[in-house]
């Protein structure tokens, strides 16, 4: 990808986190869900078409991914699933996986890894899934196959220009100092609700 259209896309995805996809969960997480949210862009001008946020409090199905799906559904003129990116902040579980691929997503970019659930926001499940059923050490999984390719953001940002990657990088470490705070608040709110896999 060339050097421009690569800056212009880690912008619009750190734009689709900082004010679209935060204040949903913002207020998400004041309702006792996870930190785990979502978003749709339009691949020709890469403006939000959608944003979302976990929902697990309503049914513990509604991931970040799997309820902005399902919202996209909702939708009376929605894009085809073709011509949009689907940003997750944190990489896709083996449900939002499947859910990605059978919705017709061709790629999606993710801000967190499983890693970083496991160990910044002691959410260990999704590395545990892929383990226990499918046998995958963290990694495992091919990122980029027949459906869809996969991109971490942190990827993108360290082959962006000295100038626009001090940038990008300052606004992900604000980015990530902000989600530290909302994964306290859950996680000092979880044992109150009965959410299976907390
Ligand atoms: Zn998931």
């Amino acid at each position: 990808m060339a050097g421009e259209r690569r800056e212009r896309l880690v912008d619009a995805l750190l734009v689709a986190i900082e004010r679209h996809i935060l204040p949903l969960t913002r207020d998400g997480i004041a309702a006792g869900n996870k930190v785990f949210g979502a978003a749709l862009l339009d691949k020709s001008d890469y403006s939000v078409v959608l944003a979302g946020t976990n929902n697990e409090t309503e049914n513990p199905l509604w991931h970040g991914e799997v309820h902005t799906i399902k919202t996209f559904y909702e939708l009376k003129d929605r894009p085809s699933t073709s011509d949009l990116l689907f940003l997750s902040t944190h990489e896709p579980c083996s449900m939002c996986l499947s859910a990605i691929t059978w919705a017709g997503f061709d790629n999606f970019f993710y801000f967190f890894s499983h890693e970083d659930s496991r160990d910044a926001f002691a959410i260990p499940h999704d590395l545990r899934i892929l383990q226990e059923v499918f046998t995958l050490e963290p990694g495992g999984y091919r990122r980029t196959n027949a459906f869809w390719h996969s991109e971490h953001i942190s990827d993108l940002i360290a082959v962006c220009d000295d100038t626009a990657r001090a940038g990008f990088q300052a606004r992900a470490d604000a980015i990530r100092a902000e989600y530290a705070k909302l994964s306290d608040i859950y996680q000092g709110g979880k044992a109150e609700t009965a959410i299976p896999l907390k």
